[in-house]
């Protein structure tokens, strides 16, 4: 099987990084693109040849479809591998890639497609035994739905038929609020995705989301690499992912696996993807032959931000599967070749004050070091002297702690996350401890309500921000190691690492 020589990377920040550096394992040039926003950006200096692709605003950049192929065709590239977010899940995109001679390093539009439409992908699923959640996808009208409400029994949740990013999603409490709550999502899935339909489904109240990672070749074998569990999350949406999950047991990981495969089949899907669950703790393992306690939610057909915490555990390296999967390259091993070994949890870090309603925060990086230990891995899309602009998604970079049991990576991403220096910009880093702090996330019982309960309002323990902008400040001005400065204005923390009289530094401090 030949490998394509040349590939473009129709995406930016971290995942761009990420999959440029698989590319350079595996001898093969890259083709960064970028807008006028990023032409200094990591991913451009990274890549063998860089080509811009449009202004600033993703519709005319990163998300033109147009420009991308454009753009891919001058490059001479092989393939196309389009990341997450942006245009991985655009069927339309996917079709026109195959049109135009190029490899698209994902499933086929038509996968894309199907899985796309989660009313229709719930009907296939059911079709195939996949467990979903009680719910109703075939409203012409909302008066289908109003009655539909009244049979599945309230607490419903509004979701919309083309839905992603955690948009559009209503929690109904009871029949006086459907109406406004379908409104609303009506609009906000209209906005966001050009498409107003909705759909319902029962209300899962201490709910845990639970995926399974899909690898499919083209020679019809296709295998789960176990499983993430990702219940912290704020809006619908995941901080903080770990594998494996403290709630399996062998047994229903086995079923849950199966399951995910057969999904995957449902579609003829090909390459990496990952079926989510959400799984009912009670019903799950608290009253074992009460029910199934875990249901089909939607597949993501594409790589997913969290699958480094499956590369961890596995040992396999999944954007250099994608590439050889959609190069023909069939997969050398079975499903009980596969373990998972040790424990990996990812934290992503956003730009982003926790403080105040988690509003993103732009400027300058004026210093980044990232943290440095055994099991400790830095997907990051940024570098010193970076622009952190409104243009893109706040997350610049995931923290990926392993080892071998959960309390020791837990441990593990403390320290990492304390270590962290992102100067220039707020981020999330504290709020992160904070949360990995929490005795409900250490007991492995958070659900995907945990945040919403335990952090509604936060604000930072120590306020050292301005010290910290100081020794920057001082660093940049007086040409002074900048690590040196910044263990001056915070030698009041007895914690800070770069405070430290010992070697912990080589030759610095002792
Ligand atoms: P994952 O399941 O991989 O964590 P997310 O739901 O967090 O996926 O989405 C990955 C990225 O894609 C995020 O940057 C998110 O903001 C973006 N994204 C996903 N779906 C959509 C969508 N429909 N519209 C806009 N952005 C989306
Ligand atoms: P998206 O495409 O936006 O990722 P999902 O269907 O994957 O939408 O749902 C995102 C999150 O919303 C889930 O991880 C979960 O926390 C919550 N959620 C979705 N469906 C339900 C449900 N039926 N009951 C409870 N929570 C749900
Ligand atoms: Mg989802």
């Amino acid at each position: 099987m030949t490998l394509p020589t040349k590939i473009l990377i129709a995406n930016r920040g971290e995942i761009a990084v990420r999959i440029m550096r698989a590319c350079r394992e595996m001898n093969i040039q890259t083709v960064a693109i970028y807008s006028e926003a990023d032409k200094d950006a990591r991913h451009v200096k990274m890549a063998d040849e860089a080509l811009r692709v449009g202004p600033a605003p993703a519709s005319e950049s990163y998300l033109s479809i147009e420009c991308v192929i454009d753009t891919a065709r001058k490059s001479g590239a092989q393939a196309i591998h389009p990341g997450y977010g942006f245009l991985s899940e655009n069927p339309t995109f996917a079709q026109a890639v195959q049109d135009a001679g190029i490899i698209f390093i994902g499933p086929s539009a038509q996968a894309i497609r199907a899985m796309g439409d989660k009313a229709e992908a719930r009907a296939r699923m059911q079709a195939r035994g996949v467990p979903i959640v009680p719910g109703f996808q075939d409203a012409n009208d909302d008066a289908a739905l109003v009655r539909a409400a009244d049979k599945i029994g309230y607490p419903v949740l509004v979701k919309a038929a083309a839905g992603g990013g955690g948009k559009a999603m209503h929690v109904v409490e009871s029949p006086d609020d459907l109406l406004d709550a379908l409104a609303a999502a009506h609009r906000e899935a209209q906005n966001a995705f050009g498409d107003a339909r909705l759909f319902l489904e029962k209300y899962i109240r201490n709910a845990r989301h639970i995926e399974f990672q899909i690898l499919a070749d083209t020679h019809g074998r296709t295998l789960h690499l176990f499983e993430r569990e990702c219940s912290i999350q704020r809006r619908h949406q995941k901080i903080i992912e770990e594998t494996p999950s403290p709630l399996l047991d062998a047994a229903l990981r086995a079923k849950m696996g199966a399951a995910a495969v057969e999904a995957a089949r449902a579609v003829g899907y090909v390459n990496a993807g990952t079926i989510e669950f959400i799984v009912d703790p009670d019903t799950a393992t608290l009253r074992p032959g009460s029910g199934q306690g875990f249901y089909f939610l939607e597949m993501n057909t594409r790589l997913q931000v969290e699958h480094p915490i499956t590369e961890m555990v596995t040992g396999l390296d999944l954007v250099q599967w994608q590439i050889r999967i959609a190069a023909g390259e069939s997969l050398p091993f079975d499903q009980e070749m596969l373990t998972q070994r040790g424990h990996a949890i990812e934290c992503r870090v956003y730009a982003e004050d926790a403080s105040n309603q988690f509003l993103p925060s732009i400027g300058t990086l004026l210093r980044v070091i990232e943290p440095q230990a055994p099991g400790i891995r830095v997907d990051s899309g940024v570098e010193t002297g970076d622009e952190i602009t409104v243009h893109y998604d706040p997350m610049i970079a995931k923290v990926i702690a392993y080892a071998e049991t959960r309390d020791a990576a837990i441990r593990k991403m403390q320290a990492a996350l304390h270590d962290y220096v992102l100067l220039g910009v707020t981020t999330n880093t504290e709020f992160l401890q904070d949360v990995l702090r929490h005795p409900e996330f250490s007991d492995g019982k958070a659900t995907t309500r945990f945040i919403e309960q335990h952090f509604p309002t936060w604000k930072p323990e120590n306020q050292n921000v301005a010290s910290v902008l100081v020794a920057a400040a001082l660093a940049e001005s007086s040409g002074v190691s900048p690590a040196t400065t910044i263990a001056i204005a915070n030698d009041a923390d007895p914690y800070n690492p770069w405070a430290r009289g010992d070697a912990f530094r080589l030759g610095v401090g002792s």
